[in-house]
């Protein structure tokens, strides 16, 4: 099968095409042929070393596709049936492994590229949204990188419960992308953020800060909330946050930091099946729109990376195999 191998941490191009033998499902897998690939910010944590990973391997967690063999004791999923998984590692390959625990069925009338990458982000916006900080109708969020993948997700969804939501981003195209999700007021990442949001809050601060940006923006987040307000820090696409006194979360208004990851938020089948069913009952019914702001074939995946890391995607990407 093709695949993308990568066998020294690095920059892009450390991601090179690769032949690798079929593999063959194992007890409770799948063996899944992809349609289409999800490509996440997570892979480039993986790709430099940032988060640690045996080398060399195939990068990706996320997809869609067609089931060509099942493993040992699989009950529910059979040869031929459509599923999209984000919890497969080596999802960057023609022919991946996936759980059955985590393969979620999805309806035919899901095109491929959004199959391949709504689960991750929009599960992610989901457990931000309803278990991190369960915002309510009538209060004010903040959401860094608004026209990005978790960003536009997160945005129609809080829009959706009567949320209102404040974003940042880094250009007029993004700004229009995330007005159409349903922004209220679309910030720049500046020195003044934190007043601004201020401004936009009457004096008092935003009851939520959800922020995947991480090093730029922790700051600005904390400065923005309210009292009793939350930071959700749910990434670091500039790079990780330093060490932090806790002390400072008392005179900035008995805050709650809170460093969640997907995996804890999806924790049985029951769980997973929940997000999973919202996040694509909104796609079915329209409420929530998926922008695959690009696809590229499998062997280009590092342009993939180089582009999402240069800030020059938005919404969700995927690669064709
Ligand atoms: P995005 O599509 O949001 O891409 C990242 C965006 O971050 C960029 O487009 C850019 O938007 C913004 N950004 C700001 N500063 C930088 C910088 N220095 N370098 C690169 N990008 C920057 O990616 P995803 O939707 O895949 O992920 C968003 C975040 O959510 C990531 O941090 C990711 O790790 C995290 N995540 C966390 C999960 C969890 O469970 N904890 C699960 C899923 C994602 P702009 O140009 O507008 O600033």
């Amino acid at each position: 099968m093709h695949a993308i191998e990568v066998a020294q941490h690095g920059g892009p191009d450390v991601l090179v095409p690769v032949e690798r033998p079929d593999p063959s499902p194992g007890p409770g897998e799948l063996l899944v042929r992809t349609d289409a690939i999800g490509v996440n910010f997570i892979d480039t944590y993986f790709r430099t070393g940032l988060y640690g990973t045996e080398l060399p391997y195939i990068p990706g967690s996320e997809g869609t596709g067609t089931v060509v063999a099942v493993g040992e004791g699989v009950r529910d999923t059979a040869v031929g049936d459509r599923v999209s998984w984000c919890e497969a590692p080596g999802s960057y390959a023609e022919l991946v492994r996936v759980r059955e625990q985590v393969a979620v069925p999805v309806p035919d009338s899901v095109p491929a590229e959004q199959a391949a990458s709504v689960l991750l982000q929009g599960m992610t916006a989901h457990y931000l949204l309803e278990s991190v900080y369960p915002a309510q109708p009538g209060e004010t969020v903040l959401v860094h990188a608004g026209a990005g993948g978790v960003g536009l997700i997160l945005t129609q969804l809080a829009v959706a419960k009567g949320v209102r939501v404040i974003t940042t981003v880094s250009s007029d195209e993004k700004e229009a992308l995330s007005r159409e999700a349903g922004a209220a007021e679309v910030l720049r990442y500046s020195d003044d953020l934190a007043e601004k949001v201020r401004e936009l809050t009457g004096g008092e601060g935003v009851a939520a800060a959800y922020d995947g940006v991480g090093a730029a923006t922790f700051e600005a987040s904390l400065a923005s909330v309210r009292v009793r307000g939350t930071i959700a820090l749910f990434g670091a696409a500039s790079g990780p946050v330093p060490p932090f006194d806790l002390q400072r979360l008392n005179p900035a208004g008995s805050l709650f930091v809170t460093r969640p990851t997907l995996v804890h938020y999806t924790r049985d089948r029951e769980e997973l099946l929940w997000r999973a069913g919202d996040v694509l009952a909104a796609l079915a019914d329209g409420s929530l729109k998926l922008r695959v702001g690009a696809s590229y074939p499998l062997a280009e995946a590092a342009r993939a990376h180089a582009d999402l890391e240069g800030r020059r995607t938005t919404g969700s990407i995927v690669l064709i195999p």
